[in-house]
């Protein structure tokens, strides 16, 4: 079982009746889903894909991404889960980054992909839904093609500072160390029945909060979050693990349907990306009735696992990301020399570990630049306390992070600068209390140009995913800068 696609085939065997994969639309025992893997696989071998291929996919939390990337897996090709709320003009620059034209879609994105196509000529794409109807003349049993847990078998996205997203590159051991080491970490047994809301095209749900009940042969439930649906499904389902982002369960806190829910069947409640202030998490323990909650800190270059705080923990040490990183990764706050920062003093985040990322695709120099004598830089900076915990206090890396996804200022701030009455523009994130944080664009006009916040919204409509778009926008005469013509970035927050 030295494969991802291995511990389905493994599955299959080993847990014959169990409903496994449960979604909006279908109920799958593992050997259906593998099953129908398999036939996928053949179709897609067919097709010509290859090993190695890369081959993006584009779907929403469903039984049909599934198919896809285990499919994919079983031929040697490496699945790209892309976010399925990108634009076809966001989208290009990073097939082309990745050196391939190979997607699979779910129907409901053919019209994204036909625009795809009308850029940059597509070599394969197919709807998941036609492909599978199409395989189902393929044989059933397991390919015999030999894998290496030393081979590339998925990529994951990060965005670069530069705005295109920077593909995470993992192997087969990879991914079996970080799955591995938070089952462990949350005692995760067969029994477990994990639910899955967060977009799959995210390290902390597919890599963490999917991969690793999977390998311990728990059952899945899947689906696109709303916040009744979540309630719904851990209700219906009798979920027992999950992971959101901290805005996630504070929607659903606030919804007053919540009290006919029955959530006692929750054991992990882990939550990351951003942190939870004190205030919320009690909002939400408490209404939830549940005190399970987990802070989970990672990023998508360590795939993502890091540390964690549990639930004692919150009560002394809440604002923290942790003490103790999980099984197989290590973890210290190095200052500017790379030696260990005293306590209290500021440093910068560094992991090392068997779950890394093996490095970004095509981009030695960037791969080298993050990862120095094993340890991934995270460009986190951080303090350690006076018992061990570490606390954020700042990043490195210019991104605003609105409940739990990450914003690239330097992107947005490209697409106003193309707009003919924009002469400049600065865009910071500011503390947001349901957020977390929010985007704010600055903007000063060219002279006697009128353009308006209401101008700029449709701008963006057209051009950048809604969860970039800035919330907040203000018109000033000029920015902030210092003696030396450097941009003050705190002073624009202040604006
Ligand atoms: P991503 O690569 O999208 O997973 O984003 C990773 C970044 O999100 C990290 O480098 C942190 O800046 C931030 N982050 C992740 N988890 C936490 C957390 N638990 N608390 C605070 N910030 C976090």
């Amino acid at each position: 079982m030295s494969t991802i696609h291995g511990i389905l085939e493994r599955n299959a065997r080993k847990f014959p009746e169990k409903e496994a994969f449960i979604t909006a639309n279908a109920r799958l025992t593992y050997p259906q889903m593998n099953r129908i893997a398999n036939q996928f696989a053949r179709f897609l071998q067919q097709e010509g894909i290859d090993r190695q291929d890369r081959v993006a996919i584009i779907s929403t939390n469903s039984e049909y991404f599934f198919f896809a990337y285990f499919a994919l897996m079983k031929i040697g090709a490496v699945p790209m889960p892309l976010n399925v709320k990108l634009t076809s003009g966001e989208m290009i620059p990073i097939l082309e980054n990745m050196e391939t034209s190979s997607v699979l879609f779910e129907s409901d994105f053919k019209l994204l992909i036909d625009d795809v196509h009308k850029y940059m000529t597509m070599s394969h794409r197919y709807s998941i839904e036609a492909s599978i109807e199409e395989a189902k003349g393929y044989t059933e049993e397991n390919l015999s093609l030999s894998i290496n847990q030393s081979d590339v078998c998925e990529v994951m996205f990060t965005s670069g500072t530069t705005g295109v997203p920077k593909g995470a590159v993992f192997t087969h051991e990879r991914l079996i160390a970080l799955a591995a080491g938070i089952a462990i970490e949350f005692q995760l047994s067969p029994k477990d029945r994990a639910l899955t809301m967060m977009p799959l095209s995210h390290s902390a749900p597919l890599n963490d909060f999917f991969l690793a009940p999977f390998y311990c042969g728990a059952s899945h439930i899947i689906g696109d979050f709303t916040p009744q649906g979540f309630l719904r499904f851990i209700h219906e389902e009798r979920a027992t693990t999950t992971f959101a982002a901290p805005v996630a369960y504070l929607t659903a806190a606030k919804d007053p349907i919540l009290t006919s829910f029955d959530l006692s069947s929750m054991r992990i409640f882990a939550y990351g990306g951003s942190p939870m202030p004190l205030a919320s998490y009690q909002l939400v323990s408490e209404a939830f009735q549940n005190n399970n909650f987990y802070q989970v800190y990672g990023l998508t270059e360590a795939g993502p696992n890091g540390c964690k705080l549990t639930p004692e923990e919150h009560h002394t040490k809440a604002g923290s990301i942790g003490k103790t990183p999980v099984i197989n990764v290590e973890m210290k706050v190095v200052d500017e020399a790379g030696k260990e920062a005293a306590d209290g003093a500021y440093g910068e985040i560094v992991i090392k570990g068997d779950s890394l990322m093996i490095g970004y695709y095509n981009d030695d120099e960037e791969t080298e630049q993050t990862i120095r004598d094993g340890w991934l830089h995270t460009g986190d900076m951080a303090y350690v306390d006076e018992d061990g915990y570490m606390f954020i206090v700042d990043r490195k890396k210019d991104i605003i992070v609105p409940g739990g996804v990450n914003v690239f200022p330097r992107e947005i701030e490209k697409v106003l600068t193309t707009h003919p009455d924009v002469y400049q523009v600065s865009v910071v994130g500011v503390v947001d209390a349901t957020w977390g944080e929010t985007v704010k664009a600055v903007i000063v006009r060219e002279a006697e140009a009128s353009v308006t916040e209401k101008d700029l919204k449709a701008f963006f409509n057209e051009r950048l995913a809604d969860f970039k778009h800035p919330r907040i926008y203000r018109f000033v005469e000029e920015l902030p800068h210092n003696a030396s013509g450097k941009l003050l970035k705190q002073k624009v927050k202040e604006l």
